[in-house]
């Protein structure tokens, strides 16, 4: 046999050679040979072989005692399992490491610390197993990492305790799961220099989004301190995320930013001299000040710096691969120097794998009221007894399908995960360690969930839902929901184009699947509610409303210059997630269509809007934005526009003007919005206008000379033919679209669009819930039509 090699310099490593340095070293090393040429830093290191390890296992005899104590392991024995790790991990940890091995990583570490300009580098030892980060099993952090790793005692000990680390109870556990065999898989641990997190900042990107595999954008989570804390999801950290299609062509899209409550971070517990202490105990968890909390970790500078790396790295695993390889990639930014490093990349293996021939919704059967709320991870639902563990310790005490409550979930509780209906943690966010491991077991699970334990009573009936986008909801009791799966398959020879409606983005990226022609309404109205939540005109004069509101008002715009920079923000987007999803086919944005009773509900609205007996006909649509009055909130609206479209690039975003009573109202709406830089023909800005007034059709040839295209609102339009309250029960039995008065109308302005060469479509309920309906339409010679996105597919098959 040739002379074993126990040591590699990075950069000396390629991907081929996972089976002596596992894949985490393997990735490291192909990085920093390859991609730094490109201008990725990647911080040196070395790695030590798992021939390091197997000669450390033959000279401590370790091979029998591993065999010894996990003949016969029955894994969902939580107590055995634990004695027969203890006794490996003890076994290991008094191992002597052989002198030539020894001898080997001190040289390397040598060469490092020359390499570095300094006596002894400050290191991190990582577990880098030959059976880990392969693109079908993540096995994300069931081995130790060693931070601030700083001399020789101390670095032949981590590397010593990460040899250990194969056998935590976990990794036993993990491995037994998925099939491997035990004596088969070996550890090589990357001794990689430390990058200043600790008094800078550090975090996780994936090159897609890891609820829906939605792959054309990089989500960016960042906390301050060393990276762990984000990682093992001691915080909910910073969120950012960047779409790709639009940075590529130069554009800064950071199309989302979502500020984390990081309270907590991870940094060096002592000063570097002290040089005897063992691996551990050498970080500690700080509290963080409560006005760094509220601060952005990063700028949008170094997002995008972070996202152009991160399309770098999966172009390049994806060639060498041959095959799309999104990533995950763990990054930190040195607090002397500012700089920010990539410190690790694997492939990511959940939402990659996702089928691509489906979409399963899960959806509740009936309307509750949450009684707790988080960060939504899995889009599924889960019900069971609720089981509150303080720590994986009373592991004993669950049940399979009950539903696991704890403040947060290290790898050591991944047996008990295993077997839990959902999980709900206090702390967390959507990259931490329990939402990474639910996401790959399947289960639901809502990180983030402050009060958790305390509020839920062990043994009480929940109902957990991540299934409504990025919000997770607890309910008390347990809730009926139904499992829909949608073949994603398109009928061919359709000659309408079908579009969905979509005002919520956090549902943009899940029904960005749908082969469709893009979305035909996004109602503005749906993100102020659910995300802005402050009136334009009290995010405009805070000062004016009450103390209650107000406090709502500053809350909310924590991180933000003030609220209004926070309402063109969050609506901007909001409405870019939506943009984004569908990119770059056309989404049909549509300015704000609240009556004054709804705008009244958002945060300080009472001050500012008129009681109407009758709102439904009041002031709303085009009526208020060229009024004086609320002027200034349209701008705010055109201002949100304007940036989706020109900084992020969306430019397949067109604009719609709802409730336009009179050709003099289009007009006049028109003036303001070029007065607010959106003017029609402007850099591609295409104008559309809802036809839902009888006037709208009986003068449509006037109208067209306004708008590039029109769009069908039936709902109003059936209201108003008929003359029927559409939110009344008591006259429900008269209202009907398909009442031939209303379909007159509708044959008519599709015939005068046609004559005016305007682009027709209809985003109205009516053929959503009739069949018979969207056939009269295509009949009929509509360009579009936009569907409910879950009835999409079935009235497309019919439409042929
Ligand atoms: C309509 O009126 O048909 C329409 C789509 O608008 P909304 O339902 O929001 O009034
Ligand atoms: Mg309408």
């Amino acid at each position: 046999m040739n002379n074993p090699i126990f040591c590699v310099p990075f950069s000396k490593l390629r991907l081929k050679d996972i089976p002596r340095i596992g894949g985490k070293n393997a990735a490291l090393g192909e990085m920093f040979s390859r991609l730094k040429a490109r201008g990725i830093p990647v911080p040196d290191g070395f790695a030590v072989t798992t021939q390091a390890y197997w000669s450390f296992v033959e000279a401590n005899g370790l091979r029998q005692i591993i065999k010894d104590n996990l003949r016969d392991l029955d894994v969902e024995d939580a107590g055995g399992l634990a004695s027969r790790g203890k006794a490996i991990r003890e076994a290991f940890m008094s191992g002597e490491m052989p002198e030539k091995v020894a001898r080997e990583i001190l040289k390397g570490y040598a060469s490092l610390s020359q390499r570095l300009n300094c006596r002894t580098a400050d290191v991190a030892v990582r577990s880098s197993a030959t059976a880990e980060d392969l693109p079908t099993v993540s096995f994300a952090g069931q081995q130790e990492t060693y931070l601030h790793v700083q001399g020789e005692d101390m670095l032949i000990d981590a590397v010593r305790k990460c040899f250990a680390s194969l056998f935590t109870d976990r990794a036993i556990a993990y491995r037994v799961a998925n099939g491997f065999d035990h004596l088969k898989v070996a550890l090589s641990a990357g001794v990689q220099q430390m990058v200043r997190s600790d008094i800078g900042a550090a975090g996780v990107m994936f090159t897609l989004h890891t609820e829906t595999g939605f792959p054309d954008v990089i989500l960016v989570n960042a906390s301050y301190g060393l990276g762990e804390s984000v990682v093992k999801g001691l915080v909910n950290p910073d969120q950012y995320l960047v779409h790709k299609p639009t940075m590529a062509k130069g554009f800064r899209s950071v199309i989302e930013h979502r500020l984390g409550n990081k309270h907590k971070k991870i940094i060096y517990a002592q000063p570097a001299a002290h040089r005897l202490m063992t691996a551990d105990g050498m970080t500690k968890t700080v509290s963080i000040d409560a006005k760094d909390r509220v601060r952005w970790v990063l700028n949008d500078e170094e997002v995008l710096q972070l996202a152009k790396w991160g399309v770098e790295i999966e172009k390049y695993f994806s060639q060498t691969a041959k095959s799309k390889r999104p990533m995950d990639i763990e990054w930190a930014k040195d607090g002397k120097s500012g700089k920010l490093f990539i410190v690790q990349a694997r492939p990511e293996t959940v939402a990659s794998q996702k089928s691509k021939a489906f979409m399963e919704t899960y959806r509740l059967k009936a309307a509750a009221r949450p009684i707790l709320q988080g960060v939504a991870v899995g889009q599924k639902i889960g019900a069971g007894k609720a089981r509150l563990l303080k720590s994986a310790k009373e592991m004993n005490r669950f049940k399979p399908g009950e539903v696991l409550v704890a403040h947060m979930t290290d790898p050591d509780w991944v047996p008990v995960m295993k077997q839990a209906a959902a999980i709900v943690t206090e702390e967390g966010g959507r990259t931490c360690h329990a939402a990474i491991v639910s996401r790959e077991l399947g289960v639901p699970c809502v990180v983030g969930v402050p009060g958790a334990m305390q509020k839920l009573k062990d043994g009480m009936d929940v109902t957990v839902s991540a299934e409504h986008g990025e919000e997770g909801y607890i309910y008390a009791g347990i809730l009926p929901f139904d499992i829909k799966r949608t073949p994603l398959k398109r009928p061919s020879g359709l000659k309408t184009q079908v579009m969905i409606n979509v005002g919520n983005p956090d549902i943009a990226f899940e029904n960005a699947v749908l082969p469709v022609d893009g979305v035909g309404l996004a109602r503005m109205e749906f993100i102020l509610n659910e995300h802005v939540k402050i009136h334009p005109l009290a995010a405009l004069s805070p000062s004016k409303v009450g103390n209650r509101e107000r406090d709502l008002i500053h809350k909310l715009s924590l991180g933000y210059r003030n609220p209004k920079e926070y309402f063109v923000s969050v609506l901007a987007e909001g409405i870019a997630k939506i943009a984004a999803a569908f990119y770059d086919k056309p989404v049909i944005v549509r300015t704000s269509d609240f009556k004054t009773n709804e705008y009244a509900n958002l945060i300080g609205g009472k001050l500012f809007e008129p009681t109407e007996a009758n709102p439904m006909l009041g002031w709303r649509g085009a009526s208020r934005y060229y009024d004086p009055s609320y002027r200034p909130a349209f701008a705010l609206e055109c201002e949100a526009l304007r940036c989706v479209r020109e900084v992020f690039g969306l430019s397949n975003v067109i604009v719609m003007i709802p409730f336009c009573r009179t050709v003099e109202e289009a007009k006049q709406v028109l003036g303001v919005m070029r007065e607010n830089g959106l003017r029609r023909g402007v850099k591609g800005l295409q104008i559309y206008m809802m036809v839902e007034i009888p006037s709208n059709v009986i003068l449509a040839e006037e109208f067209a000379k306004y708008f590039d295209g029109f769009s069908i609102g039936s709902n109003d339009l059936t209201q108003l033919t008929l003359g029927v309250d559409r939110d009344s029960a008591l006259v429900r039995h008269l209202y009907d679209e398909r009442n031939p008065a209303v379909k007159s109308l509708i044959s008519a302005v599709i015939r005068s669009a046609k004559k005016s060469k305007t682009k027709i479509g209809i985003c109205g309920q009516a053929p959503s819930d009739y069949p018979e309906f969207a056939k009269f339409l295509v009949q009929e010679g509509i360009d579009s039509m936009s569907l409910n996105p879950d009835t999409a597919m079935a009235i497309m098959k019919r439409l042929k």
